[in-house]
C-alpha cells in the first residue's frame, strides 16, 4: 500500500490526471475527496458526462472520516450538530465559568462560545484531549489562562459524553483509531483534489490509509514558485508519511485557451517576471462605492450572458463573500442573473431574525421602546399604519421602556400582538416550550408575506433569503429541543439564534454565476473570473493580531501548527484567482466610497500590472492601465444608454438624460426592439409627467381649493409672515399640516408656557405693582414659580425627565426677565394683555378691515404711559430678535400690523413695537422700531439707536408692512404657491431655505441656494 503525490502548478493537468486515475480504479470502488460540497456535484457530472459512471463515490473529508468510522460494522454514536455542538459549548460554559481564572469575565461576553467554538475545533482536528491541555498548561508561560481552556474544553467533553453524543472530531478520531487497528477493512483507494491545506487528523488519516490502501493526493505545489510558497510545507509533511511515486506535473499552456491569462498566472510573484502586451483577456473594472463596484460586475456579466456566456462557466472571487456578497448577489439578479451566492450569513441580519431578536429583547427584563418597535416594524402580521400611529405616540410620549410601550399599546388597542402574547406564554411553560414556539414563529414570520397577510408587499427577490434563514433558525432550534437538556432558556435563546449562520445558496449551482471565496473555489476552472473588491487590507487581509486565545509559543508546545504567514497565505489565494480562469479576468476594485472619501486599492493589483508591457514611463497615467481599466465614477449614477444590463437599468438610464432626451432615438441606440421598446418609452413618460408636476409646484389650478382660499374670513399674522418665508412651506405646514412624529420641539412648548404664565402674572399682579419693582421682585418671582407648576401640570408637562428640565428652564427664564422688568422706568405699565381681535365674539375687538382683506390677531402685551401713548411688546422665546432694518429681510409683519390695529381698533397712539429676547443670554435687549421722539422715555429698555425712526419713517414702515400684507393675501387668494424661500431678490436670503424647515421631502428642492434660471418659472 502507498501514498502517491502528483503535485504542480495550476494549469498543469493535475485535474485531468486525478480523473484519469480514478477512473482506471472504477472497478476497485474508488473514492475521490474534494474540499466542498459544490466541487463534489461539479466532479460528479464531469465523470458522468461520458454516460454513467459506475463504481466510486465523490465526497468531502468530513463524508470520508464518516464512512471510515462506519466501515468497521459499528457505527459512531449520533453526531452533535453544530447547533447542539455550540449549545453545549455554552452550557460548559454556564457550568465551569465560576471555576475559571483570567477568562471569567470574558467568559460571560456575547460571542465568547463562538471564538471558543473555533478555537475547539482547531484543537481537536489536532487530536488533543482536555488532559494534553491541562497537561501543557503545567510547563507553559500563561499556566492559569491555559488552565482556563483546559476546563471549558473538559467543561465541553463531560456535556457531550452526558449528552450520550460525539462531534465530527470524535468521528474523525474513530476512524483514525480504527484503521491503526485494522478493524476498519478499508481497501479501497481514496483519491485526493483540491485540498491544499490538512488538519493534524486530516495527515494522520492519510498516514493510516496509507497503510491500508493506495492513496493518492493531487497538491497545487511548485517548490520554487513564492506564490505558492504557503504550501510548501504541505508537501514536506506528506513526504515525511513516505511517498513511493512523485508525479511533477508542469504547466501548460495547451490547459487554458487565453495566453495573456497563462502568462499572469505563471508570472505572478516571480522576482523578475516576463513583460507581455495586455490583451483581450484582462480587464481592470475602477468604481466609485460598494454599490458602484456592484453594478459595474453586474453589467460585464450580463454582457457576457448576452454574448452566449454560460451563467454556470462564470465565477466572481470575492475574498469576504459574507461581507460583499449579498450586493453583488442582488445586483446581478435585479439584472435578471441566476446567482449562487456560497456564504453563510448571520441570520440576525435577516428580517426575520432581526425581528425575533427585537421580540425577546422586548419580552424580556431591560427591553427598551426601539426593541419592542423593531418587532412590530418586522414580519409581526400587523398592518403598516398602526404600527406607525403606534410609533408617533411613543415618540410622542417619549417612551423609552419595552414595558411603558406595551401599556401604551394597551390603552389603544384590546389585545397585545398575538406573537408577543404567545412568547410570554411560552417563557412560563416547560422546558424547551420557548425554543420550539420560537422556532414556530421564523416559519410564521417568513412566510407571513407568501400568505397575502397584511405585513407588506408580496414576497420579490432576495426573499429567498428569509425563508433560508427561518428554516435554519427553526432546524437549529427544533435540534436544541433534542436532548432537551440543551435548550436555551429565556436568557439564552437570543444568545442561541445570534450564533446560527445559513447558506444563502445551498441548491444546485449549475446554470448559475457562482459567488464565492477563493477557498470555495479554487479546485474548479471557469470560462470568465471576476475578482472582486480588491482593496488594501480585504485582499490581501491585514494580519489581524493572529489567535485571540493562544501565542505562538503556547501554539508550539501545544502541538499545534504555526499561523498561517497572512501575506504568503493572501498572495496564494490572489494567485488561485489568477489560475481560475479560461478565457476573461476582471478584476475590480473601488477608487473611493460612496462620499467620495479616497480607498486605497490592493498592492495585487500592481503585482499584476508589473506583468504587462510597456513598463510603466513618465507618462502619467500610465497608457498600459488606462488601456485595460473601465472606470465608473461617483456621479455616474446610470449605465451608459448602449450598455444597459436590464430592461429597468435602460429606462434609467434614458429617465437621467432628462425631459428633452428623444427616447425613440435612445432605443434604437441601444438596439431595443418591440415590445420592450415600447414598454420603456410608456414608463419615460410617466416618469416625466410626474417629474414635471413634482419640479415645479404651485400654483394651485383645482377650484375647490382656490375658492376655499379666496373663501378665508380673516389672516393672523402669523400665516402672513409664515407665507412670506415660503409660500409652499406656508401650504403644506398651514394647510396640509402633517402630523408631526416626535414631540413638539422644546421651544415651541417653553414659549407657549412662558407666554401663557406671563398673562397670568400681569393680570394678577403679585404684590399690587402693575409691574415687578425691586421692593414686589420677590413676590413676583414666587408666584410666577407657582404658575409656572400649575401650567405645566395642565398641560401634561412633567413626567419626563426632559420636560422636567424643560419646566426649570422657564422658571430661570421668568425670574431673569422679571428681574429686568423691575428695573426699568419708562411710564409706560401694562394696559392690554393677549388682546384678541378677529371674528370670535368673545374677543375685545372685531377684526381689523385692511385694503379689502381682514386681520385678526392676539397681542401679547400693550404698555401705556400717563399721556396715553402705547407700547406693543412681542414675547420671543429666543437669543435675538429682528432688528428695525431687517423687518422685511427676515418676514416679520406681526408686530407693525399690531400697530396698526391698536391703533384702529383701541384708538391708541403707539410709540413702538418691541420684540422682548426671553432667551437671548449676552443680547438682552429687545429690538424692534420705536418713534426717535420717545428716545428719552424709553431708555431704560436700552433700544439700539438704529431701531428708532422719525414719525414719517414711522408712517412709511407701517404703510409698507400694509402694502406687503396685501400682496400677500392676494397670492394666497390666487393660489400662488411656488418653493419661494426667503426674502425679495437683491435682499440677503433670498432662494435660501431657513435651515429650521424639514419639508425637503415634501416639497423636494434641493436645499442648496438654486438660481432662477435652474427653476422654470419660479421667479418671485
Ligand atoms: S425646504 Fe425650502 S422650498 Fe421647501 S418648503 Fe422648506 S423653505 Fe420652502
Amino acid at each position: 500500500m502507498s501514498l502517491n503525490l502528483i503535485h504542480g502548478p495550476p494549469n498543469s493537468g493535475r485535474a485531468g490526471l486525478i480523473r484519469r486515475r480514478f477512473e482506471d480504479a472504477l472497478d476497485r470502488d474508488p473514492v475521490l475527496v474534494v474540499p466542498t460540497l459544490d466541487d463534489v456535484y461539479r466532479f460528479e457530472r464531469e465523470l458522468c458526462e461520458g454516460g454513467a459512471s459506475l463504481g466510486g463515490a465523490t465526497m468531502t473529508f468530513g463524508g470520508l472520516f464518516r464512512a471510515l468510522a462506519t466501515s468497521g460494522g459499528t457505527p459512531p454514536a449520533a453526531e452533535l450538530t453544530p447547533a447542539q455542538r455550540l449549545r453545549a459549548i455554552s452550557v460548559a460554559i454556564a457550568e465551569r465559568r465560576e471555576r475559571l481564572g483570567p477568562l471569567r469575565r470574558s467568559a460571560a461576553r456575547p460571542g465568547f462560545a463562538l471564538a471558543f467554538a473555533l478555537l475547539l475545533d482547531e484543537l481537536q482536528a489536532a487530536g488533543l484531549e482536555p488532559a494534553a491541555v491541562e497537561a501543557g498548561a503545567g510547563t507553559l508561560e500563561g499556566s492559569a489562562y491555559l488552565n482556563d481552556l483546559a476546563t471549558l474544553f473538559a467543561g465541553y467533553a463531560a456535556v457531550r459524553d452526558r449528552l450520550g453524543r460525539t462531534d465530527s472530531h470524535g468521528v474523525a478520531g474513530r476512524a483514525i483509531e480504527l484503521l491503526r487497528d485494522g478493524g476498519a477493512r478499508w481497501r479501497r483507494p481514496v483519491f485526493l483534489y483540491g485540498l491544499d491545506d490538512l488538519t493534524p487528523n486530516q495527515l494522520a488519516l492519510i498516514r493510516a490509509l496509507a497503510e491500508a490502501t493506495e492513496v493518492t493526493v493531487a497538491l497545487s505545489c511548485e517548490e520554487d514558485n513564492a506564490a505558492l510558497a504557503a504550501r510548501a510545507s504541505l508537501l514536506e509533511r506528506l513526504r515525511e508519511i513516505g511517498v513511493p511515486e512523485e508525479t511533477r506535473t508542469e504547466a501548460d499552456l495547451a490547459n487554458t485557451t487565453n495566453p495573456l491569462l497563462f502568462h499572469l498566472e505563471r508570472g505572478f510573484g516571480s522576482a523578475e517576471p516576463d513583460r507581455r502586451q495586455p490583451g483581450e483577456g484582462l480587464s481592470i473594472l475602477r468604481s466609485a462605492g460598494e454599490r458602484g463596484e456592484a453594478e459595474a460586475i453586474g453589467a460585464e456579466v450580463a454582457r457576457l450572458i448576452a454574448g452566449g456566456a454560460e451563467p454556470g462557466e462564470i465565477a466572481i472571487a470575492l475574498r469576504d463573500p459574507e461581507r460583499r456578497g449579498p450586493l453583488v448577489a442582488s445586483v446581478l439578479e435585479s439584472y435578471g442573473v441566476a446567482v449562487a451566492l456560497e456564504a453563510e450569513l448571520p441570520v440576525a441580519g435577516t428580517a426575520v431574525g432581526g425581528t425575533l431578536l427585537a421580540l425577546l429583547a422586548a419580552t424580556a427584563e431591560g427591553g427598551t421602546a426601539a426593541d419592542l418597535l423593531r418587532f412590530l416594524r418586522g414580519p409581526s402580521g400587523l398592518p403598516r399604519g398602526q404600527v406607525d400611529w403606534f410609533e408617533r405616540a411613543l415618540r410622542r410620549r417619549r417612551v423609552r421602556t419595552a414595558a411603558a410601550g406595551l401599556e401604551l399599546w394597551r390603552e389603544r388597542n384590546e389585545e397585545l400582538p398575538h406573537d408577543l402574547t404567545r412568547i410570554e406564554e411560552a417563557v412560563n411553560g416547560a422546558p424547551g416550550e420557548l425554543a420550539t414556539m420560537v422556532a414556530w414563529l421564523a416559519v410564521t414570520m417568513a412566510s407571513r408575506p407568501l400568505r397575502g397577510e397584511r405585513d407588506g408587499p408580496a414576497p420579490g427577490r432576495g426573499d429567498g433569503l428569509e425563508l433560508r434563514a427561518a428554516a435554519a433558525i427553526s432546524a437549529a432550534l427544533a435540534e436544541l429541543t433534542d436532548p432537551i437538556e440543551l435548550a436555551p432558556g429565556p436568557g439564552e435563546l437570543a444568545a442561541t439564534i445570534e450564533g446560527v449562520r445559513f447558506r444563502a445558496w445551498s441548491g444546485p449551482v449549475e446554470g448559475r454565476v457562482r459567488i464565492a471565496s477563493p477557498y470555495a473555489l479554487r479546485a474548479a476552472r471557469f470560462d470568465h473570473v471576476f475578482v472582486g473588491s480588491l482593496q488594501d487590507g480585504e485582499f490581501p487581509r491585514r494580519d489581524r493580531g493572529g489567535d485571540p486565545f493562544l501565542s505562538d509559543s503556547q501554539r508550539e508546545s501545544l502541538g499545534l501548527a504555526p499561523r498561517h504567514d497572512v501575506d504568503a497565505e493572501e498572495r496564494y489565494l490572489f494567485h488561485a484567482c489568477l489560475a481560475l480562469p479560461r478565457e476573461r479576468l476582471f478584476l475590480s476594485y473601488r477608487d473611493s466610497d460612496e462620499n467620495g472619501v479616497a480607498e486605497p486599492r490592493s498592492p495585487l493589483l500592481d503585482d499584476v500590472l508589473r506583468l504587462l508591457e510597456p513598463p510603466p514611463g513618465e507618462e502619467v497615467p500610465d497608457p498600459v492601465e488606462t488601456s485595460i481599466v473601465r472606470g465608473r465614477d461617483l456621479a455616474q449614477i446610470v449605465h451608459p444608454v448602449a450598455e444597459a444590463p436590464s430592461e429597468h437599468e435602460l429606462a434609467r438610464a434614458i429617465a437621467a438624460r432628462g425631459a428633452v432626451a428623444d427616447t425613440a432615438a435612445l432605443l434604437a441606440v441601444a438596439g431595443v426592439d418591440e415590445p420592450v421598446a415600447g414598454r420603456i418609452a410608456a414608463r419615460i413618460e410617466i416618469a416625466r409627467t410626474a417629474e414635471a408636476a413634482s419640479r415645479a409646484p404651485g400654483p394651485l389650478a383645482n377650484p375647490a381649493v382656490t375658492g376655499a382660499m379666496e373663501a378665508v374670513p380673516a389672516y393672523g399674522g402669523t400665516t402672513l409672515e409664515g407665507f412670506d418665508l415660503c409660500s409652499y412651506r406656508w401650504f403644506v405646514s398651514h394647510e396640509l399640516r402633517p402630523k408631526p412624529l416626535d414631540p413638539a420641539p422644546d421651544p415651541l412648548v417653553q414659549g407657549g408656557l412662558m407666554h401663557a404664565v406671563l398673562d397670568r402674572l400681569y393680570t394678577e399682579r403679585p404684590g399690587g405693582d402693575p409691574l415687578p419693582r425691586p421692593d414686589s421682585l420677590p413676590a413676583w418671582i414666587e408666584r410666577g414659580r407657582e404658575l409656572v407648576a400649575e401650567t405645566a401640570a395642565a398641560g401634561g408637562l412633567g413626567n419626563h425627565p426632559a420636560e422636567r428640565a424643560m419646566v426649570r428652564r422657564v422658571e430661570g427664564l421668568l425670574a431673569r426677565f422679571l428681574a429686568e422688568e423691575s428695573r426699568r422706568d419708562s411710564g409706560f405699565e401694562p394696559w392690554l394683555l393677549e388682546a384678541g381681535f378677529g371674528e370670535e365674539e368673545d374677543l375685545e375687538r372685531p377684526a381689523l378691515e385692511v385694503d379689502g382683506w381682514r386681520l385678526h390677531g392676539a397681542i401679547d402685551r400693550v404698555d401705556r404711559d400717563a399721556a396715553g401713548r402705547t407700547l406693543v411688546v412681542d414675547y420671543k422665546l429666543a437669543n435675538t430678535v429682528t432688528a428695525r432694518g431687517k423687518l422685511e429681510e427676515e418676514a416679520k409683519l406681526q408686530l407693525q400690523l399690531y400697530l396698526i390695529a391698536v391703533a384702529e381698533q383701541w384708538g391708541a397712539d403707539p410709540v413702538g413695537g418691541l420684540y422682548h429676547p426671553l432667551r437671548g443670554t449676552s443680547a438682552r435687549r429687545p429690538r424692534g422700531f420705536a418713534l426717535d421722539e420717545a428716545a428719552e422715555q424709553l431708555a431704560s429698555f436700552g433700544l439700539a439707536s438704529t431701531d428708532l425712526v422719525d414719525r414719517e419713517g414711522f408712517e412709511e414702515l407701517l404703510a409698507d408692512a400694509r402694502r406687503r400684507a396685501g400682496e400677500i393675501v392676494a397670492r394666497m387668494r390666487r393660489g400662488d404657491i411656488r418653493r419661494d424661500p426667503g426674502p425679495r431678490r437683491g435682499l440677503r436670503g433670498h432662494g435660501v431655505c431657513p435651515p429650521f424647515c424639514d419639508f425637503a421631502p415634501i416639497c423636494r428642492r434641493d436645499r442648496a441656494p438654486v438660481e432662477p434660471d435652474d427653476e422654470e418659472g419660479e421667479n418671485r
